[in-house]
């Protein structure tokens, strides 16, 4: 069924009675040609690019709960491709490009919506490195304005900028970066990818990898074994589990990373904030709850839960930046498992043992790479090598040194 006006009218005359369901609820097959492990937006672009780019359609995405209640429901939702290095821009360019065309090319509404990206400094030596990567954005061919104290506060004027610590001296625009509802995105690609043939499995667990001679030949589930010629794993925090069933250890740490959200108020944050002086992102739903975040919990972690000194810390970069939200109350919050890699970059690469393919180490910034992640490794499971775009994102970066450094934190995960 296609999405259009003329079928909302049609099924408002008839009482909605014509809806079908957005996908299909079908039995395991006892062997794919791919499978896709873990039902997020990465996992479930990876399986409708595969059918949709080189008509791989026997393919099945295997999700241990339902789609998207991993990080794709959890986020804050911010798009933007405002990257610094070589290995990073290009693929996040490609991303935001996808972005742009993705509720067409889905038939699906997932509210994208292009409202800007501000990053915010507070020192000349935090300004010299936002013009260093506007400049380098410029390069690449992707928009970055460079603005003052008094063009940030036209355009955010609720900003405390004379605060003692952190007083606003500018930020970097990106007008393309925005938000975008990250649980339509799941199902916008659930949809289209089952349109095209591909078997949702949901509650579907993996419980282990099946190897012979040295090639991937399928997984076991919790129902029941699958055969496949290939398998991809895709699940972000979970990720040195599933790699640890395949004997792999991956330069990967979990660790809890949490979400927030305000009681709704009017409309008052217009674009995307964010306030690099103390860790704050802070953008306003089209429900009128403010939604913000900030760095990760400081330990490892599966649990899907967040701790109170990063509440703590949070709230206190909320009243640096915003000190007239101490007046609202915080309705909801809670935390999901990211996948912080050694360099804070991600890795899209053929595993070493045939037949595997890793996609991982997203750490806080996957939502807005989700096409392009789907787009990147569905070529490189299809072509058994990675595309240009991806090509620095390789597992052995972590022994070779070419490493994709974007913050120049090293590895430590909790700085990037
Ligand atoms: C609070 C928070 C805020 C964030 N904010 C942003 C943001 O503003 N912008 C941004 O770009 N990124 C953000 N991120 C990061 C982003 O959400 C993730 O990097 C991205 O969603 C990860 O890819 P995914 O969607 O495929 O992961 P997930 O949705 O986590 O998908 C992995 C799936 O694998 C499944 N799985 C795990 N183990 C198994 C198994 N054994 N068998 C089968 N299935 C399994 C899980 O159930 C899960 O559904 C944020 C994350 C969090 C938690």
């Amino acid at each position: 069924m296609t999405y259009s006006f003329l079928r909302l009218a049609a099924e408002a005359l008839r009482g909605n009675a014509g809806w079908t369901p957005a996908w299909r609820d079908p039995e395991p097959k006892r062997q794919y040609d791919v499978l896709v492990v873990g039902g997020g937006g990465h996992g479930l672009a990876t399986a409708y690019y595969l059918a949709r780019e080189h008509g791989i359609s026997n393919v099945a995405v295997l999700e241990k709960g339902w789609i998207g209640s991993g990080n794709a429901g959890r986020n804050t939702t911010i798009i933007r491709s405002n990257y610094l290095l070589p290995g990073n821009e290009a693929f996040y360019e490609h991303s935001m490009q996808l972005w742009e065309g993705l509720e067409q090319d889905l038939n699906y509404n997932a509210m994208v919506s292009q409202r800007g990206v501000l990053n915010l400094f507070s020192t000349d030596a935090a300004r010299d490195a936002a013009a260093r990567r506007g400049n380098g954005m410029r390069l690449h061919g992707v928009d970055a304005e460079l603005l003052d104290a008094a063009q940030v506060r036209a355009m955010h004027p609720y900003l405390d900028f004379d605060n003692a610590r952190f007083p606003i001296k500018g930020g970097l625009l990106q007008r393309r970066g925005g938000t975008a509802r990250h649980d339509a995105v799941v199902w916008g690609f659930a949809r289209a990818a089952d349109r095209r043939g591909v078997d949702i499995l949901q509650n579907c667990e993996v419980t282990g990898i099946t190897i012979s001679n040295g090639r991937v030949t399928g997984v076991d589930t919790t129902r029941g074994p699958i055969g496949a010629n290939k398998v991809g794993l895709v699940v972000a925090g979970h990720s040195s589990r599933l790699a640890a069933m395949a004997g792999l250890r991956l330069p990967i740490e979990s660790h809890v990373l949490q979400a927030f959200v305000s009681e709704a108020i009017k409309p008052l944050i217009d674009g995307v904030v964010t306030f690099g002086a103390e860790h704050l992102y802070i953008s306003q739903s089209d429900k009128g709850g403010l939604v913000f975040g900030g760095d990760i919990d400081g330990y490892n972690s599966y649990a899907q839960r967040g701790n109170l000194p990063v509440v703590e810390a949070v709230m206190e970069a909320c009243m640096a930046m915003l000190p007239m939200l101490g007046r609202l109350r915080v309705v909801r919050s809670w935390g999901g498992i990211m996948d912080m890699s050694m360099d804070g970059s991600p890795i899209i690469d053929r595993a070493p043992i045939d037949g595997l393919y890793l996609n991982t180490g997203w750490c806080y910034g996957g939502f807005k790479a989700t096409p392009a992640s789907g787009w990147c490794f569905a070529h490189t499971i299809a072509k058994d090598a990675p595309h240009r775009l991806n090509a620095a994102m390789r597992l052995d970066r972590f022994a070779t040194g070419a490493l994709i450094d974007e913050r120049g934190a090293g590895p430590t995960p909790n700085k990037h």
